[in-house]
């Protein structure tokens, strides 16, 4: 069973998309670089170079899990960070066209930032999702033109967990706007899923620590070899000029910890769809619930909506059995969810939606938990 000690209270913690325990190699290495490596790694004394080894380590074994090249790595301080500086690259890419391309299901972190560009003069197409969460190849295509400069879709919704085709989405891209760049916010499939920026074929990528049991405050940018982007924060010049600002090695030496204990992600993929698919057989015997997730692609967020229900007296009362789960993002706190209304769902369907988001410490025995508490919650609970 999947229980955290949170002060005295035992926890069955599914609210994994919004982030994550971290694990005991991420405090290891940080606890280590805070108390033996604490020295600023830009100091040309040992101290110094110390910090710079732990920091050069971390960027080879980070760089090696997606299968980049060490200077290709941009360490942030979190995936919005990561994600501002990649889509705010286009300013720099005016002179050539301006059109951007995105998702209508993004994070706040890429759709707030691109209304930014609107202002600087860009014209900003959104793609649609289909009942799935999926966006469609087809509309992409006639969205792309020669001025494109920027086209940014992500890997995998932190909402309903569905999988965008990135590789297919680059192809056409390349072949119909080759001034365009491809970011991919791919917070919630790093760690999770297999990620080779070669075989995906982007130009930028992202991801953030707090999602894969490193601590928050740590994120890096993908940034493939050759491609110019702009600085968002200037100063000093660290991270090749690509972000000013000390690097937080014990931060980075977390990451490098959290990516070190993470298991072969294949085999967990596996495991990880089992209790996904035990989770969707379970709920699809009440009447009462909607599986909103069609995908078991990305088996790690599941959604669904219990009808007639409020999703936050939903949320209180699993929280009152020491269950933890959302009612949507993390991010949207009170907000009507955008991505499920653009996925079709009816405003019912909407009040009553849950995010169940798992990580590999998860088991059966949580689900069992959440399937009696709920069914507990649909007896006592009274319809909104
Ligand atoms: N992108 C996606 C898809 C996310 O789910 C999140 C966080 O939930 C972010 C970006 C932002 O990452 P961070 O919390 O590290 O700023």
């Amino acid at each position: 069973m999947c229980i955290y000690r949170l002060g005295s209270e035992h926890i069955v913690y599914l609210d994994n998309s919004a982030t994550t325990k971290p694990c005991g190699k991420a405090i290891e290495y940080m606890n280590k670089a805070l108390s033996e490596n604490w020295g600023n790694p830009s100091s040309l004394h040992t101290m110094g170079l110390n910090a710079e080894l732990v920091l050069n380590d971390a960027r080879a074994c980070i760089a090696r899990s997606i299968g980049a090249k060490e200077q290709e790595i941009i360490f942030t301080s979190c995936g919005t960070e990561a994600n501002n500086t990649a889509v705010m690259s286009a300013l720099s890419r005016k002179s050539r066209g301006n059109r951007v391309i995105t998702t209508a299901i993004e994070h706040p972190s890429v759709l707030e930032t691109v209304k930014r560009l609107e202002k600087h003069g860009f014209e900003i197409i959104y793609l649609h999702p289909d009942k799935a969460g999926v966006i469609s190849l087809s509309e992409l295509e006639n969205a792309l033109n020669d001025s494109t400069v920027l086209v940014s879709i992500m890997l995998v919704n932190n909402e309903v967990g569905s999988l965008q085709p990135i590789a297919e989405a680059v192809k056409l891209t390349k072949s119909i706007a080759p001034n365009a760049i491809f970011h991919c916010d791919a917070v919630q499939g790093y760690g999770k899923l297999p990620i080779s920026v070669k075989k995906l074929g982007v130009d930028l990528l992202t991801a953030s620590g707090h999602k894969i049991h490193a601590p928050k405050g740590i994120g890096f940018l993908y940034c493939k070899s050759g491609v110019r982007i702009t600085p968002f924060i200037t100063g000093g010049g660290q991270e090749k000029g690509m972000r000013s600002g000390t690097e937080s090695v014990p931060l980075i030496a977390a990451l490098q910890g959290a990516v070190e204990e993470l298991p072969n992600l294949s085999k967990q993929l596996e495991i990880q769809k089992e209790l996904y698919l035990y989770a969707v057989s379970l709920f699809s015997k009440c009447d009462f619930i909607k599986i909103n997730s069609t995908h078991g692609d990305m088996p790690y967020v599941l959604n669904i909506s219990l009808i007639g229900y409020r999703s936050e007296t939903l949320l209180h009362f699993l929280e009152s059995r020491d269950i933890y789960v959302s009612s949507g993002s993390a991010c949207s706190k009170g907000h009507k969810s955008y991505v499920l209304k653009e996925m079709g769902l009816s405003d019912r369907e909407i009040d009553g939606a849950l995010r169940i988001s798992f990580s590999r410490y998860n088991t059966k025995e949580d689900i069992d938990l959440l399937y009696a508490a709920l069914n507990d919650a649909a007896k006592r609970i009274r319809k909104a």
